[in-house]
């Protein structure tokens, strides 16, 4: 190889924008439950009738952790006492949680997901980023989200959402774009603006409750206002979380996929749960 080959490769590599999937299964809890039940003789889909699986009864802060969408229908809510929920409809089904089940339904994911690429980063029990840069094989990204979609639906019965973009902030963000079973794409700038900037910036991946209140104080509501200010202003609110908020907005994420082979060791449970109730 010349010297002139080498750095054509290393300036083709630097141009070259990486394609990232975020794919995160619909309402997880709840559809694992639902397909296990249903894998073990169940003859009715807990889908389809008002049912939420629930924290620990006996315990007297027992709360809603995943809910059907009949039963967000009639008001339920996650994170709210299951008490309160069984008031809102008498003859709601409470299913615990069961993470060994949850755990198996992960790794079928994981499985199909490991058909495309091997630079899987599992994200939580039901998330995962796929860099798809170097896995194409010629094919277009959206043809190939299309199929995994499909495939998750047919081969295990629970649906997905993905997020395609050029880094994994971006990819997050349009998994949660509107649900269930769909697919969205954040590939522009133009896409950026149009379809995150008139969000409210609680909706930014990072901005939490803690962050709000300062963020609104200042006048930024939307992302989009987050995007048009003076980061200098805002590392100055936040330190360097203010520059990380300033990025995000737009659309900016260089972060590596950390290819994870295994499960992590961090407590998924704990986490999940956790991040569900942010
Ligand atoms: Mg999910």
């Amino acid at each position: 190889m010349t010297f002139t080959n080498i750095y054509s490769i290393i300036a083709l590599g630097e141009i070259m924008e990486r394609i990232i999937l975020h794919v995160d299964v619909n309402n997880a809890f709840l559809s694992w439950t639902a397909v296990h039940k249903l894998e073990c003789g169940e003859t009715f889909d807990i889908r389809t009738v008002p049912s939420i699986i629930g924290g620990d009864e006996s315990q007297r802060h027992g709360i809603v952790l995943a809910k059907s969408m009949p039963a967000k229908a009639l008001g339920i809510v996650t994170a709210e006492p299951i008490c309160y929920a069984k008031r809102k409809c008498k003859n709601l089904l409470v299913f615990p949680a069961d993470f060994s089940v949850y755990k198996k339904y992960s790794y079928d994911v994981y499985n199909i997901l490991s058909t495309y690429t091997d630079k899987i980063e599992r994200f939580s029990i039901d998330e995962c980023f796929l860099d798809m840069t170097n896995s194409l094989m010629g094919r277009g990204i959206l043809d190939i989200a299309k199929e995994i979609s499909d495939r998750i639906a047919k081969e295990l019965k629970f649906t997905v959402n993905i997020g395609v973009a050029h880094n994994k902030l971006l990819a997050k963000m349009a998994s949660d774009f509107q649900k269930p079973n769909k697919i969205h794409t954040l590939l522009s700038k133009q896409e950026v603006e149009e379809k995150m900037w008139g969000l409210p910036v609680i909706e930014l991946f990072m901005v939490g409750k803690n962050s709000i209140n300062k963020l609104n104080d200042m006048g930024i509501k939307t992302i989009g206002d987050l995007a048009k200010t003076d980061p200098k202003i805002l590392t100055k609110r936040f330190g360097k979380f203010g520059l990380m908020m300033y990025n995000y907005a737009n659309g900016i994420d260089d972060s590596e996929i950390n290819y994870q082979k295994h499960i992590p060791k961090r407590n998924w449970k704990r986490n999940n749960i956790i991040s569900r109730l942010k």
